[in-house]
């Protein structure tokens, strides 16, 4: 919004109503309290009173930067790895774009997806299912990347992730859980396109073993059912499988991460 100043040294804002109407649904969008949209443009107004004399605002790139490093105690979110997420799949949502920034950790990420975060919350479901595009590719499970185990042949799995296409973040865990999981035996690892479509006709044929997130903040986390919105529930049988390849993967990370076993990915200080 700007801010006016006339020929006979009045200063005029241009239909500010609209912006605060605007600003109060950028508020809602990301979680943040609503406002009296009034009493908004009265304060604006007396600011403009005691600050006239100012110059100029624009976007531009940072001339100057600060880099801080926040450190906090974390608590493990995986317990015992009992209890599966349940996820929301809604193809009207998307958390990242083709040419976007949806592959960079960039804090804007985490404020678009709040608002669809808590409705699906507020239905029962603790996270997202993202997807995106007319074919519903599948993207990523909350702030975390997805994998899924298939079942091949007889004693035979496939482990499925969606590419680094520009739409993921590419997670560390990604990376790892791919490098880790080519080293399983009569598992074969695959980036690639994997639709809802997809998932519901391996769930169908029974071929679906499995389905997890992966992240730092959660390591991996073990998904139980999709809802896909308006069309089915789909069951995934994580916990119930003998010996679960998400399992596998945590214990081999865990094992590097507390030294248990000497790794070149642990990087003792
Ligand atoms: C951070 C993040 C991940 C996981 O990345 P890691 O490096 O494995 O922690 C996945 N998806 C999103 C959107 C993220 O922000």
């Amino acid at each position: 919004m700007k801010a006016f100043r006339g020929s006979d040294g009045r200063v005029r804002l241009f239909r500010p109503e609209l912006n605060m109407e605007r600003m109060l649904g950028s508020a809602e969008r990301t979680c943040l309290p609503a406002f009296s949209k009034r009493e908004l443009l009265a304060c604006i107004k007396e600011l403009l009173r005691v600050d006239r004399a100012w110059g100029t605002l624009g976007v531009d790139r940072p001339r100057d930067a600060l880099l801080f490093v926040i450190m906090s105690p974390v608590q493990s979110y995986f317990e015992d790895a009992t209890t599966a997420v349940h996820l929301l799949a809604d193809g009207r949502y998307i958390r990242s774009s083709y040419g976007g920034v949806g592959d960079h950790k960039m804090a804007c990420n985490y404020a678009a997806p709040l608002r669809i975060q808590e409705e699906a919350k507020k239905l029962g479901y603790p996270s997202v299912l993202w997807l995106h595009g007319e074919d519903a590719r599948i993207t990523e499970a909350g702030t975390m990347n997805v994998f899924f185990v298939l079942e091949l042949s007889k004693g035979e799995r496939e482990l499925v992730t969606p590419p680094l296409d520009g739409l993921i973040l590419p997670g560390v865990y990604r990376q790892s859980v791919i490098e880790l999981g080519s080293a399983v035996a009569n598992c074969k690892v695959s980036e690639r396109v994997f639709t809802m479509q997809d998932l519901v006709k391996a769930s169908s044929q029974g071929r679906l073993l499995e389905a997890f997130g992966t992240g730092t903040a959660a390591s991996i986390a073990p998904i139980g059912s999709i809802h896909y919105k308006d069309r089915c529930t789909i069951e995934i049988p994580t916990l119930s499988q003998k010996a679960p390849l998400y399992r596998q993967l945590h214990q081999s990370l865990s094992d590097i991460q507390f030294g248990r076993v000497a790794h070149e990915w642990a990087d003792i200080v």
